[in-house]
């Protein structure tokens, strides 16, 4: 605790959801928790979103679960001690491993685990498992951008610089970004900029904007393609920067050349002046950045679509240069160090490819194990869920902070594939639509209950700090890898419970990789220094800003991507003729797992809803506050109807957050991007009637 003043205690932490992870203050004075905005924290500096605001409610929520619990003999789940719980699995993941193999137990993680537990996930996965089958939902988040990042400049930080740097930006274009909804604290940094907006909705951020482009939904490749084609053709091209700092312009160009302002027009319905316009501001400003986020990034197509914005700032010569940038807005909480340390199915900590001998070798010293015992890659987070139960997939998963029945696509197949499972085993701290479905159940600590790191949006490491205990009955995420190891038969030691004893084993793993936590204590995070990765050694200060003499390609140049267009996986067509596209509202998050247990933010936003144009909706016999079945290709969701004038005449909004009949997910397919493995979440073809409640 940084104080204890009376019988108040306070820490300094960060909040329990998302990239931005807000600085706060928690208080507990013996009754109740109670929050406030660090006031020196600079990303929020004094100010937190209505989630935040209500985050302690986390702590008090009545149905925590407290106790393991087994599915026994009737079908029923019902209580057990963690002996009976850790036993039963342990044995069961063994035997499964000695009757076929290794990859028959799979794991998957999250992108809001701290980074010590996304780190000893992998190596419990990698080491005590033995398996390749591990990825996150993390896939479903940042993977086009990481995708996309990763080949343009050589590594990918969601920000690769600090987000205050926003504050005097002069124009930022957000494509695919909704900050002000999304994580309304970072608005105070973009507003002096000048906004230009590029989003199928007309959102809370664009209304914001000097321009907003409204394309249709899967076409803002084509839109990038073509502000690609006006710079070069309106003369906005930074010669010098491409000959010093990049390579590939001619080859992105080749594509970029086809896409002339009325062909964009004609495939996206963007006018042919916005587009100049969008081109004009951000060109002629002096500090300018591209900003990207998940509308963008969740296409089949997403790595393409991302790499072409990057494109567009490569042309205009931003990226690594002070005062303007390229950068994404990662979304979930550890969405950046959660990609970091080993979660993914190619990747080792510290970023490092898993197919790469040298970074084998390194690791497995770490470890401590032979470099030949590690399994190569697995399957991308989709493919791994629809192989479960299959008779060439995993026979058991390990599941740990992730709600797919609601979060994946096609969530129906989800769903389906995880009960086909022979053994489903859900850690989490609440009852969800997934663990409805295990076989075993291990609570576990949340937030505010201990300690560990996250890696913001903008690469900076944080401490998140334990104000209470966990409730009797609840052990921690690393307590519970643990247990399954040394019943596994791995020696103690080599799966610590310390959070700061697996911190200083991250460091080492990831040491000499390209986010390089190796100078990185929690000595250093708790005097209050602000460290962004690399930080390689002790006496670095950190790098809070990347590429401003060079990019990490070996010859220190970014690379121009040569994309092409292609259509969304579906469009519109007969029997199913508009567009639906899912994402977020302010006052629920993710799977609403845990949002949807806070009673403020149920009163925002209580249930399942499809936003509509009402010309749209008086085609179809809706009216506001009805029901209505959303259909597509997979099956059907039904909510609640609200109609806006924000939204094109050809496409309906359903957030993702709700559980059961109202689960947007039920709509979108598994068209997955070939590079990132992301999933088509922005694009489904759908159609709409009424629905009478029986
Ligand atoms: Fe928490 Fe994100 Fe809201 Fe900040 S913006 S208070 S981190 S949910």
């Amino acid at each position: 605790a940084d104080r204890t003043r009376g019988a108040t205690v306070t820490v300094s932490t960060h909040c329990a959801y998302c990239a931005l992870q807000c600085g706060t203050r928690l208080h507990h004075d013996g009754r109740a928790v109670g929050v406030e905005p660090s006031p020196d924290f600079p990303v929020n500096r004094g100010r937190l979103c209505q989630k935040g605001w209500t985050a302690p409610a986390l702590l008090t929520v009545p149905d925590r679960l407290r106790t393991p619990l087994v599915r026994r003999a009737d079908g029923a789940l019902a209580p057990a001690g963690w002996d009976e719980a850790l036993d039963l699995v342990a044995s069961r993941l063994t035997r499964l491993r000695e009757e076929h193999g290794p990859d028959a137990v799979a794991v998957f993680g999250g992108g809001g685990l701290t980074n010590e537990k996304a780190y000893a996930l992998g190596k419990f996965a990698r080491v005590a498992l033995g398996t390749s089958q591990i990825d996150y939902n993390g896939r479903f988040c940042m993977s086009s951008a990481a995708a996309a990042g990763n080949a343009a400049f050589g590594v990918d930080r969601g920000l690769p610089f600090p987000v205050t740097d926003l504050a005097d930006a002069d124009v930022v274009l957000l494509a695919g970004a909704n900050p002000a909804e999304t994580m309304p604290p970072l608005m105070r940094h973009l507003a002096r900029p000048r906004l230009v907006v590029v989003d199928p909705r007309r959102t809370r951020t664009a209304e914001q904007a000097v321009l907003h482009l409204q394309p249709a939904p899967g076409t803002d490749l084509a839109l990038a393609l073509g502000l690609l084609h006006l710079a070069v053709t309106d003369g906005h091209l930074d010669k010098e920067y491409l000959d010093t700092r990049t390579t590939g312009f001619d080859a992105a160009w080749r594509y970029a050349v086809a896409w002339w302002p009325e062909r964009v027009e004609q495939v996206t319905g963007v006018p042919v002046a916005d587009q100049r316009e969008a081109v004009r501001l951000l060109a002629e400003a002096g500090r300018r950045y591209v900003l990207t986020g998940r509308g963008v990034e969740q296409h089949s197509k997403g790595t393409d679509t991302t790499a072409a914005f990057i494109n567009l700032a490569l042309a205009l010569g931003l990226p690594g240069r002070m005062g303007s940038g390229y950068g994404c807005l990662t979304g979930q909480g550890n969405g950046q160090g959660g990609r970091e340390h080993g979660q993914k199915a190619d990747q080792l900590p510290g970023y490092r490819m898993i197919t790469d001998p040298e970074a084998r070798a390194h690791v497995a010293a770490v470890w401590g194990v032979d470099p030949d015992s590690l399994p190569g890659p697995g399957r991308s987070a989709y493919r791994l869920l629809d192989a479960l139960g299959t008779p060439d997939g995993p026979r058991a998963l390990l599941l740990m902070g992730s709600n797919p029945v609601v979060s994946a696509p096609h969530a129906a197949h989800v769903a389906r594939r995880l009960a086909a499972l022979d053994l489903l085993v859900v850690a989490d701290l609440v009852p969800s639509e997934t663990t409805e479905l295990a076989d075993v159940v291990l609570p576990v600590a949340q937030w505010a209950e201990e300690e560990g790191t996250m890696t913001n949006l903008e690469g900076r490491v944080l401490r998140r700090r334990a104000l209470l205990a966990p409730p009797e009955g609840v052990r921690t995420d690393l307590e519970v890898l643990h247990g399954l190891a040394v019943r596994m038969g791995q020696p103690a030691e080599r799966f610590p419970v310390s959070p700061r004893a697996v911190f200083d084993e991250l460091r080492r793993a990831s040491g000499g990789g390209r986010a390089d936590y190796a100078g990185i204590t929690y000595e250093r995070l708790d005097a209050g220094e602000a460290l962004h990765w690399p930080c390689p050694d002790e006496d670095h200060p950190g790098t809070p800003r990347l590429f401003l003499d060079r990019f990490a390609h070996a010859d220190g140049r970014a690379r121009f991507a040569p994309v092409e267009y292609r259509d969304p996986a579906e469009t519109p067509g007969a029997g199913h003729p508009l567009h639906a596209t899912t994402g977020r509202v302010l006052a629920q998050y993710q799977s609403g797992a845990q949002t949807r247990r806070v009673p403020d933010l149920m009163d925002a936003a209580p249930e399942a809803h499809v936003e509509i144009h009402p010309d749209t909706a008086a085609r179809y016999g809706l009216s506001e506050g009805d029901l209505a079945r959303v259909t597509s290709a997979r099956g059907s969701t039904i909510a609640r109807v609200r109609l806006v004038r924000t939204l094109r005449t050809d496409t309906v909004f359903l957030p993702f957050h709700f559980p059961g009949a109202g689960r947007a997910n039920l709509l979108t397919g598994p068209a997955l991007d070939p590079v990132s493995g992301m999933p088509e979440f922005k694009v489904s073809a759908v159609r709409v009637e009424p629905w009478q409640e029986r």
